[in-house]
């Protein structure tokens, strides 16, 4: 495996931001990865796991460390009763993934049709969207074990996964190195079709829509929000949303029903957990004085999407935290909630 220096990071990252890697490499196999984490263990470089870099923001003074891209290939299934579970290697492109699953006729993951980034990169922060997370069909995550130098199987309620997280990005936050991921999909189930957009694309449909039919719209209605990776299209030059919705608890969701109500608003609201609210952090941005395509030098909410803070071409890390640090603020001043951001933040 071939490790190369001074890498820059940022055309491997959808943001398209920040600087390089003094070390990089690509590993294609388990092997590599084991070599990869020796030598950055024996030069005692910090380590960084990249996927698809679509869930990123690179520092503009890069990575001091070794940037492992995670290249693992292969996808292989075995059909059972009524499910078919795919064994898919870390570094397959989630997309391809879900529309060869789809093809296959197996339900489960085509609601998250057109989500960028790699396979490895889906457990990390139980990727979701329209009704499902990959949570409802893992079955298992092989590792590589950094802490016990080890490769292990975590069977799906080891993962402690909840709403964009899991122990890959919370409590157990660089220890492990996704190597593959197991899925358990329904073999000749029926689509998903939870979530109000969807229903309402097929609203006029007089038979229902085949899973194929799901992944089109869903692909479509995130074309029309900058939510698909379109060449050409600048509202997709983004890390997808910047912020999570925010889940309070039932106290908190009164004061911020208060603040509503001074100002003759109402809260759009759906229970996430019995006791709590998810509120939409695109409506706190969106009623804290922003709207969309609103610009801070290169760095600007998309035009599609108040949530997806864009880089126009130019920006740098500086540029779309001064832009992210904004909207907390305002949001923080007027709806007394802290916005927290989805995408992980490199070398800062
Ligand atoms: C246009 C757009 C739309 C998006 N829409 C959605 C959406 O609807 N729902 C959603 O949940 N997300 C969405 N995202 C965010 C992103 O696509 C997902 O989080 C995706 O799963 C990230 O995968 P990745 O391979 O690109 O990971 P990266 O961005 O490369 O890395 C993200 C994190 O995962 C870690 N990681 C990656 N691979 C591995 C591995 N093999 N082992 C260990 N750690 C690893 C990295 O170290 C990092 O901490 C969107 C992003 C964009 C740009």
């Amino acid at each position: 495996m071939k490790i190369q220096e001074n890498i820059p990071l940022a055309p491997l990252t959808t943001l398209q931001v920040g600087g390089a890697a003094r070390y990089f490499a690509a590993a294609a196999s388990e092997d590599d990865v084991r070599e990869a984490a020796q030598f950055a263990k024996t030069k005692h470089l910090p380590l960084f796991i990249l996927g698809g870099g679509s869930n990123l923001v690179v520092a503009d003074s890069g990575w001091p460390g070794l940037v492992l891209k995670i290249a693992i290939g292969g996808v292989t299934s075995q059909r059972e009763e009524g499910t078919v579970t795919f064994d898919v290697g870390a570094g397959v492109d989630w997309d391809d993934f879900v529309a060869q699953s789809v093809a296959a006729g197996c339900a489960g993951a085509e609601c998250l049709s057109g989500i960028p980034g790699s396979v490895g990169g889906t457990p990390v922060q139980n990727v979701g969207a329209y009704g499902q997370e990959v949570s409802d069909a893992i079955e298992s995550v092989r590792a590589l074990d950094l802490k016990q130098d080890r490769v292990v199987a975590l069977p799906n309620k080891d993962c402690g996964f909840a709403y964009r997280t899991s122990i890959f990005n919370t409590t157990h936050c660089g220890r492990y190195i996704i190597l593959r991921v197991s899925y358990r999909l329904k073999k000749d189930g029926a689509p998903s079709l939870k979530y109000a957009d969807l229903k309402k694309h097929f609203s006029t449909w007089s038979t229902p829509p085949a899973l194929s039919d799901v992944r089109e719209a869903v692909r479509q209605i995130r074309r029309s929000k900058g939510m698909l990776i379109v060449p050409g299209d600048g509202d997709s030059r983004s890390a997808g949303s910047f912020f999570k919705n925010p889940v309070l608890s039932d106290t908190q969701f009164q004061d911020l029903r208060r603040r509503a109500e001074v100002r003759g608003l109402e809260i759009p609201s759906y229970p996430a957990l019995a006791a709590q609210h998810k509120v939409s952090a695109a409506w706190l941005v969106e009623h804290s004085g922003f709207s969309k395509g609103y610009a801070v030098g290169p760095a600007r909410i998309s035009s599609k999407h108040a949530l997806a803070l864009v880089n126009s071409g130019q920006a740098s890390a500086a540029d779309m935290v001064r832009l992210k640090e904004q909207l907390q603020n305002k949001v923080q001043e007027n709806w007394g909630i802290m916005l927290d951001p989805e995408p992980v933040f490199v070398g800062f």
